[in-house]
């Protein structure tokens, strides 16, 4: 077969080991993973109840998700054309690269950040132009001066994956009174619950100011629904009419349609999760100040961590003792990336990490 060229630069997406192999391999009992940013608590028992009471299966689902979106266009009180549904967010950020991105175009984001805008951009013949970080934090004025008549798409990922810092309102209504509205800004807030900063953006009210702005919001970290794949996108009217032209027919699928529905009434169960998230990670801040490590303050559920090791090494000794974390972030070699599991898991955590020392 003759593939396109363009796949020798790509790798399929690695999930990490299988958890029984890796209890095999190191003769262990238990495994906390605590490598993909998941609700340690769970799923909301009311949405568990709500998938037991299906009982239709074999015809196809709703394509338009009507219930979902008339609940979500009701919640923020967006009228309901501004929404696109995906097998994920992930989904949502193929469709915007199909109908912007090509080999004449380019997209810009700050380095490192979510892996998928790289991964789509190369698959529709295009690039992603990376800025790097700036403390920590996303270089807004970085991005800008990045800005030429190739540019068709910027990222902000708001709090930024992996380094849950976040751009501020202030910082995000001047960038975008500059940024040409012929460039559409996706603002990815797969964490935006956790936020808790005053500072934070409200950016479903700058979609009346700026129309060339796209949310992307999730089930699969707050409302612990990783499992289902369900996301969403907010934008105008317009844009949304070119990305239906770009998704797959049927993608999101009925149960997770009828998942996500019962989730956002459950709101006292996302509201517990976000509050446990911010004790234990209270708790995983005074512990690291002992052990004298730094980290970099997270507005979301997961924290970056600077082991003083090449973050792969940290990486073997943890999972030896039964832990998974990420490693290998572009341009931050001595970090791993930790989710914030429950209290009990990241006291265990703490403990293995004392150990690789
Ligand atoms: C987890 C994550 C997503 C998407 O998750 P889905 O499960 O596909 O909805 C998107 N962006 C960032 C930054 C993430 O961390």
């Amino acid at each position: 077969m003759e593939y396109r060229k363009i796949l020798e630069n790509l790798s399929p997406y690695k999930p990490g080991k299988n958890l029984e192999e890796i209890k095999k391999e190191y003769g262990l009992d238990e495994i906390v993973k605590l490598a993909s940013n998941e609700n340690p608590y769970g799923t909301s028992p009311k949405v568990l109840k709500s998938l037991s009471e299906i009982d239709i299966l074999e015809t196809y689902p709703d394509n338009y998700c009507t219930k979902l979106r008339k609940k979500l266009s009701k919640k923020y009180d967006i009228p309901e054309d501004y929404f696109i549904f995906g097998n994920g967010s992930v989904e949502i950020i193929q469709m915007i690269s199909r109908i912007l991105l090509d080999s004449s175009s380019e997209a810009i984001t700050c380095v490192p950040s979510f892996s998928s805008y790289w991964s789509e951009a190369i698959l529709q013949d295009s690039q992603i132009i990376e800025v790097p970080l700036k403390n920590y934090k996303f270089d807004l004025n970085g991005i800008l001066e990045k800005i030429n008549d190739r540019t068709k798409l910027i990222y902000i990922t708001n709090p930024n994956n992996p380094t849950g810092t976040i751009v501020t309102d202030i910082e995000l209504n001047n960038f975008l009174a500059k940024v040409p509205n012929n460039i559409l800004v996706v603002l990815d807030e797969a964490y935006f619950e956790f936020v808790k900063n005053s500072e934070y953006p409200n950016s479903i009210r700058l979609l009346k100011k700026f129309s060339n702005i796209c949310i992307l919001r999730t089930f699969s970290k707050a409302y612990g629904l990783a499992g289902l794949r369900i996301g969403y996108g907010i934008t105008s009217p317009e844009t949304i009419l070119e990305l239906e032209k770009a998704r797959v027919p049927f993608n999101a699928s009925f149960i997770s349609q009828i998942a996500a529905q019962t989730a956002i009434d459950d709101t006292d169960f996302v509201d517990n999760c976000i509050k446990r998230n911010k004790e234990v990670l209270e708790y995983l801040y005074n512990e690291l100040d002992v052990l004298g490590l730094f980290y970099i303050k997270s507005e979301a559920n997961f924290i970056m961590i600077d082991v003083k090791m090449p973050s792969e090494i940290a990486f073997e000794k943890l999972l030896k003792q039964g832990f998974i974390v990420r490693p290998s972030f572009p341009k931050m070699d001595t970090f791993i990336r930790v989710s914030i599991g429950t209290m009990d898991q990241i006291k265990k955590f703490i403990n293995a990490l004392k150990n690789i020392y």
